[in-house]
């Protein structure tokens, strides 16, 4: 049985105005502060980090940024370079499909902004996952393996506690989320390219959370997964009975 303290990410995207999320985050603190048996990360906006930071010091619930540029400063107007984010944020999102797919940024892009994030005193959660007409073309297991490739160009050997978020495009934000079955079966496959390329024991240390339409009605399947490792939840996520559920949900399934 694997003792991977499972991870659940709040991701806020560009939602909320400043007021909006103070009060999300003190009812999330006031819901989750304390909850055993699992990580929790609130990824707001870039704006609100410094809020996130002071809302949620000496608590239990991690902060996190949703991006971040892989140098450190320079003429990069309107980026924020990861190594600013330190002392802010303990984790950084790399990879979400919206920075791929909505801003275009390359498997190298990732794979610098994975190589900054690990060089700092920052946690990454590597996002993958295939888009719909990949899924259906049978091209999933290659899209994957691809995207972690990249992502690992560099790496020789995973630290501990890495996260990976496997999240199916096609079930990002459309409510159609992948049955329990699936979701399994692709982070049992994810956590085989791991052990490919970094060993068994790297592999099964390695948190893979699914994301993509989790919510308070259908964690607890996704959670009971054996290599699901907690959830990456974007829409609930802004609703705090709806995300303390779903954080108590995956805490539940690990004990
Ligand atoms: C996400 O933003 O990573 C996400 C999975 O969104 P949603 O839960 O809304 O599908």
């Amino acid at each position: 049985m694997a003792t991977r303290t499972p991870i659940v990410g709040g991701n806020w995207k560009m939602h909320l105005d400043r007021a909006g999320a103070r009060d999300l985050l003190r009812e999330l603190r006031g819901q989750l502060d304390g909850l055993a048996g699992v990580e929790v990360v609130i990824f707001p906006p870039a704006a609100w980090l410094g809020d996130a930071a002071d809302a949620l010091e000496g608590s239990t619930l991690r902060v996190g940024a949703q991006n971040a540029y892989w140098l450190p400063h320079g003429a990069y107007t309107g980026e924020v370079g990861a190594a600013m984010l330190v002392g802010t944020a303990d984790y950084v999102l790399v990879g979400h499909s919206e920075r791929r797919h909505v801003f275009g940024e390359s498997d190298e892009d990732t794979a610098r902004k994975l190589d900054a994030v690990l060089g700092l005193a920052l946690q990454p959660i590597l996002a993958v996952g295939e888009q719909q007409e990949e899924r259906e073309g049978g091209r999933t297991a290659e899209v994957l393996r691809r995207q972690l490739d990249a992502a690992f160009a560099d790496i020789d050997r995973l630290p501990e506690g890495f996260t990976i978020a496997y999240e199916p495009v096609w079930a990002i934000g459309t409510g159609l989320t992948a049955t329990p079955e699936i979701a399994q079966a692709t982070v049992a496959e994810i956590r085989r390219m791991v052990a490919d390329r970094f060993g068994a024991a790297s592999a099964e240390a390695c948190r893979i959370q699914y994301g993509g339409s989790v919510n308070a009605g259908n964690v607890a399947d996704l959670a009971s997964q054996p290599d699901i490792d907690g959830a990456l939840v974007g829409g609930a996520s802004l609703d705090a009975e709806a995300f303390a559920t779903i954080c108590r949900a995956v805490a539940a399934a690990a004990e």
